[in-house]
């Protein structure tokens, strides 16, 4: 048997989180075989208990109609709160620090509204790079909508040159060199593209020390990464729900607001009724109280089919645990960096651009194919390989520890190989 096959059965073999595997829906080929899938990255798999959850809600809503919001169980007046615990564990927050809502560029704006607070000088916002479009256009607008011109008032980090990655010295050297015109410091957890993680809390201390806030967009993060939200002191943080959360195409995002906030009244918010103090809701009154905590941010209420699912898929990592499931993802993931490496010692036609550091990344590495990327993303996929595919030359690969195995990985490499070996 070839030692890197033994290694992963032997890898398999005393893997705790195994059985988690039989509880997702993988998808199948015409064959019936199930697809390896290292796209949870960007859709995370389907558990299967998910439709118990979401057949309760909607037999509520066949049996009781609006009454379901106050029939127990779960009745939907009170259901975003039933996320709240898993949320806190994934993220390292207080329950009232936490709340599903939205999605995520939505909760960004909102988050810009209350967090970006320009005035004299400071009124710049530093962000990586080649951030994620939405991310872009999000701060973009916010900073037109307030008057400034966005070529102006956009601080971008760039990685050094001939480097795809960022370095946490430079961030700071940069923030210092601005000091009094940054407003806001917006940063990824995991990056997108590169699968660099860069580490919250420093950005943090260095953002609180020039006197700005630190947000952070958590999209690859959350249930990827163990996180401290709360004692990192963040300021705030914005997620979806349907990468590494499982929940579903579209499912409701989150946001983090520390509890330094979570009863102040002079940050200026865009408001709606849910939000606001839950004991007068229905009093139909004038003047906008908040709720205390994050669920003063929220607008309306929750989407309760999305977060039916999302309760299920939450619930699962909050059981498998955040440190547990972090254990198997540095594992599987330094397999599938020494497979290619194994393949391809010297770099000549996949360059990994991922840190090589497990505390720099989370699940996914980012190879760069030097030659012929197309045409091997299509190879792969024609193997049924589910991976994906990032403009220049980019194919992400992400084994998820909740329903990859090191088999996977074996066989992604055995595949890859035969690949390669075609140029
Ligand atoms: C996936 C992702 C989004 C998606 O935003 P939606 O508002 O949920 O559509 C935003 N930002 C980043 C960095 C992402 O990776």
């Amino acid at each position: 048997m070839p030692k890197l096959l033994d290694t992963a059965l032997q890898l398999d073999k005393s893997d705790l989180l195994k059985h988690y595997r039989e509880q997702f829906h993988i998808p199948k080929d015409e064959e019936g075989k199930a697809k390896i899938y290292f796209c949870g990255n960007s859709l995370g798999l389907q558990p299967k208990k998910v439709t118990q959850y979401l057949q309760e809600s909607l037999h509520k809503w066949q049996s009781q109609g609006v009454e379901g919001h106050f029939e127990e169980p779960a009745p939907w007046l009170t259901y975003h709160i039933l996320l709240k615990a898993s949320l806190a564990h994934i993220t390292g927050a207080h329950e009232h620090e936490v709340v599903a809502m939205n999605n995520l560029t939505t909760n960004l704006h909102l988050m810009m509204v209350s967090f970006y607070r320009p005035s004299g000088q400071r009124y710049k916002i530093m962000l990586e790079a080649g951030a994620f479009p939405s991310d872009q256009y999000a701060v973009e607008s916010q900073l037109r909508f307030r008057g400034y011109d966005p070529e102006d008032a956009i601080i971008e980090v760039q990685p050094k040159p001939g480097e795809e990655t960022l370095h946490m010295d430079d961030i700071i050297a940069r923030m210092h060199e601005h000091k009094e015109e940054i407003a806001l410091v917006l940063f990824p957890g995991v990056q997108y593209y590169t699968g660099q993680y860069i580490d919250i809390q420093k950005i943090t201390e260095a953002a609180h020390e020039i006197g700005a806030k630190a947000g952070f967009d958590l999209a690859h993060t959350v249930g990827n990464i163990p996180l401290q939200l709360h004692d990192w002191n963040v300021d705030f943080a914005v997620w979806c729900s349907y990468k590494y959360l499982n929940s579903g195409p579209g499912s409701n995002g989150g946001v983090f607001v520390h509890e330094h906030y979570a009863s102040d009244t002079t940050l200026t918010r865009f408001a709606g009724w849910w939000g606001h103090d839950e004991k007068e809701r229905f009093q139909m009154k004038k003047g906008f109280r908040p709720m205390y905590g994050a669920d003063g941010w929220q607008l309306s209420n929750v989407n309760i089919l999305s977060a039916s699912v999302q309760r299920f898929a939450l619930e699962m990592i909050a059981q498998a645990g955040m440190e547990n499931l972090r254990k198997k993802s540095i594992q599987l993931t330094d397999f599938l960096e020494s497979c290619i490496q194994e393949l391809d010692p010297e770099g000549q036609q996949i360059k990994i651009i991922t840190p090589s550091n497990p505390e720099e990344r989370g699940c996914q590495l980012s190879m760069f194919v030097l030659r012929g990327g197309k045409h091997l993303f299509q190879k792969l996929t024609e193997a049924s390989i589910v991976v994906d595919w990032r403009e220049p030359n980019v194919i992400r690969v992400a084994p998820n520890p909740l329903y990859n195995t090191f088999e996977e990985v074996y066989r992604f490499y055995e595949i890859l190989k035969s690949t390669l070996h075609a140029y």
